[in-house]
């Protein structure tokens, strides 16, 4: 017996209505804000990763599926959505198009992990990229559209957390304050953070070790060393999100797990699923596109976890929409009255209508069992008298109501009683 890899997960098709119902709401929401699918390879060149993520994040550092192929080029799975979206706009020339070029995906992304509840080897992002804008408006739309997302899932619970990283010119400043706040402190840290100390110290805010998290609580706030701009450009957000009755905190440590962030981030998180709170994450990535070889041009993003969305509303109760069921279920008692049950749904079906039949060359008894077990909102016999009279009795199951209906006018019956 073959089982799943650890940290995988396999969708039963008794679960999978309740994928498809995020995505579509995902889909949904997209196309209120206007955002356009992408769809990027599963792997990528390695280091695009490299360049785009950061060499320093954990990441990159520890968590990618990298492999050589039979070419003996270095490919790795693709952990995130951004650098891929990211690698497809400059690639395809999309700075000539009419700015900004709205974006989104959903994807699977692979991470080498400790899998634990929320925390999974291969999970599913909805995100969106924006590309081409600096404006706060953006930023603003950016996470009303993740906020908008979260509330068409009726998820409640889940908080708001923002903050601005700033930008190169003033995290220089801020670098190296942190620096003279961790010297100190740095044989109490982690291996990893030892070396963010010397390579990127803002990393160690993000750092999930105790130990970090502990020597990190004191830190300096990034918020005190803001440049003009950036400040002026986080309150800008922040009167934005302020206007609309947008609930939010600020919560200085916040930098996000990759590399590429400028200015504003943030996250949702709930309490109600452990330590893998976080829902959506997202932020400013300004110098991305420049970093990977392409124009210079400002963007922002979110991603959001599906897996660990599916948990939280299970976990509290949110209602998922019906899984879907056949409208009727057409039993046949003999073997002419099966080949008309057969064309009758071959019928029904291509006008738009489920329909579902025995299969298993059951009795009829057996087959209304069936029936209610599937959750067929109608269910119909077809024998002999039937076929001669071409009238059917037609059952609705959630009121056990019966109808005399001619087989020709099944369909438009159906149409009028769905309701
Ligand atoms: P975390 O701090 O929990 O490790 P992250 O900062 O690594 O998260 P991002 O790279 O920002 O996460 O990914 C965006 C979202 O994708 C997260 O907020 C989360 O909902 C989801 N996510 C990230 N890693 C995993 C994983 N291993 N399993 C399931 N969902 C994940
Ligand atoms: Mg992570």
């Amino acid at each position: 017996m073959i089982n799943v890899p650890k940290g995988t997960k396999d969708v039963l098709p008794n679960q999978s209505y309740k994928w498809q119902y995020l995505e579509e709401t995902a889909r949904e929401v997209a196309r209120l804000y206007n955002y356009k699918e992408v769809r990027t390879p599963a792997f990528e060149h390695t280091e695009l990763f490299q360049r785009g993520v950061g060499e320093t994040t954990d990441v990159v550092n520890k968590e990618m599926y990298t492999f050589l192929d039979k070419g003996g080029r270095s490919m790795t799975l693709k952990p995130e959505g951004t650098a891929g979206v990211a690698r497809l706009f400059i690639e395809n020339g999309l700075a000539s198009s009419p700015m900004p070029v709205k974006t989104f995906y959903i994807t699977p992304a692979f991470r080498y992990e400790n899998p634990q509840a929320g925390r999974l080897r291969e999970f599913h992002q909805f995100g969106i990229e924006v590309f081409g804008s600096s404006s706060p408006e953006t930023d603003a739309e950016v996470i009303f559209a993740a906020s908008s997302f979260l509330n068409k899932l009726k998820i409640k619970g889940v908080k708001l957390e923002i903050n601005s990283i700033g930008c190169r010119i003033c995290r220089n400043e801020y670098n190296k304050a942190l620096k003279n706040y961790f010297a100190p402190h740095v044989e109490e840290m982690c291996n990893n953070c030892r070396t963010r100390f010397d390579k990127n110290p803002l990393r160690i805010l993000d750092c999930k070790e105790e130990k970090c998290k502990t020597v990190a609580k004191n830190a300096p706030k990034i918020t005190d060393y803001l440049c003009d701009d950036c400040k002026k450009h986080f309150e800008g957000v922040r009167s934005l999100l302020d206007a609309q009755g947008l609930e939010y905190s600020v919560n200085s440590n916040i930098v996000r797990g990759l590399d590429y962030y400028s200015r504003t981030v943030f996250e949702f998180v709930s309490t109600e699923i452990g330590a893998q709170g976080t829902v959506c994450g997202g932020g400013r990535y300004d110098g991305l596109l420049e970093q990977l070889g392409g124009n210079s041009l400002p963007a922002i993003g979110f991603a959001a976890g599906i897996e660990r969305l599916l948990l939280l509303m299970e976990n509290t109760g949110v209602p998922f929409p019906e899984e879907t069921a056949p409208l009727i279920y057409i039993a046949g008692m003999d073997e002419k009255s099966r080949a008309q049950a057969f064309k009758t749904a071959l019928d029904l079906r291509g006008k738009g209508v489920s329909a579902e039949v025995d299969h298993m060359q059951r009795s009829v008894k057996a087959q209304l069992k069936y029936a209610d077990k599937i959750g067929a909102k109608f269910v119909a016999v077809i024998g002999e008298s039937e076929l001669e009279s071409g009238v059917l009795n037609v059952k609705k199951m959630s009121d056990g109501s019966c109808a005399s209906v001619k087989l020709e006018e099944l369909y438009s019956y159906l149409l009028k009683e769905d309701k």
